[in-house]
């Protein structure tokens, strides 16, 4: 693992070792679109955000079926935080029919759209984790806009395109808490390697003077308030 952060787990009781294994396993497990070594990297900085700033609240924005959200929720419970995992849970453009990531398993034969908000909860259920992580159910702009909660950390990994990647980063940021994190997810500097919103939204955080580089993992960024906007 690529990342400049620590574990503070190290050292915890045996019964704590094999409550976070087991998270580990589920999330490893559960359908979505993070690598291992990434959910593990996203699962420190998290930790790290709630080991500082007690009794905090975290936001990811972007649930799909709750891989990261059992990652950022294993921290989330370590460290006595919520998390609000927000997705309006019909999948982004790319998720759609006749684009790369979509996955037919997901589609709700009612209404023919994706729904991967039964797959949420069961995800949440099963890990355990339903007085953790709380779902938000709706539009991230609509939501950001409503928002007043201080946040320790936000992990922003909703549509990737760059209309919805930027009113992520314009909506929820303002509300991470001076020597808090922000995480983003799926930024590639070569464009080889994926689509450029969540570069450029890392490249608009760095040049903004507001946030600084603080560890990554594979296409993980995590970045730290310095400054206020
Ligand atoms: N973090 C997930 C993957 C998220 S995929 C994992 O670990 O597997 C991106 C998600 O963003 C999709 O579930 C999609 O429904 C959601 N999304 C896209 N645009 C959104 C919007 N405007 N509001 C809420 N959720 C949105
Ligand atoms: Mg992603």
């Amino acid at each position: 693992m690529d990342v400049t952060l620590t574990s503070a787990s190290d050292g915890g009781s045996a019964q704590a070792m094999t409550r976070l294994d087991n998270l580990f396993d589920l999330a490893r497990a559960t359908t979505g679109f993070m690598p291992d070594n990434e959910g593990e990297a996203l699962y420190l900085a998290a930790e790290r955000a709630g080991a500082t700033f007690g009794d905090s609240t975290f936001v990811e924005v972007g649930a799909w079926c709750g891989k990261s959200s059992v990652y950022i929720g294993a921290a989330a419970e370590k460290t006595g935080a919520v998390l609000f995992s927000l997705d309006h849970h019909h999948g982004s453009e790319e998720n759609q029919a006749g684009w790369e990531h979509h996955d037919t398993t997901l589609v709700d034969v009612g209404t023919g759209r994706i729904d991967t908000l039964p797959h949420w909860r069961r995800t949440i259920v099963g890990a355990d984790l339903e007085l953790t992580v709380i779902g938000l159910v709706g539009d991230s702009p609509t939501v950001s806009s409503r928002w007043s909660t201080p946040l320790a950390f936000c992990f922003i990994d909703g549509g990737h395109g760059e209309e919805p990647a930027w009113a992520d980063y314009r909506g929820w940021s303002p509300h991470v808490v001076m020597g808090g994190w922000v995480a983003i997810h799926d930024v590639f500097p070569d464009p080889a390697d994926g689509g450029r919103p969540p570069y450029d939204l890392w490249r608009g955080a760095l040049d903004s003077g507001e946030f600084v580089e603080d560890g990554e993992c594979g296409s993980l960024r995590v970045l730290k308030r310095v400054r206020n906007g």
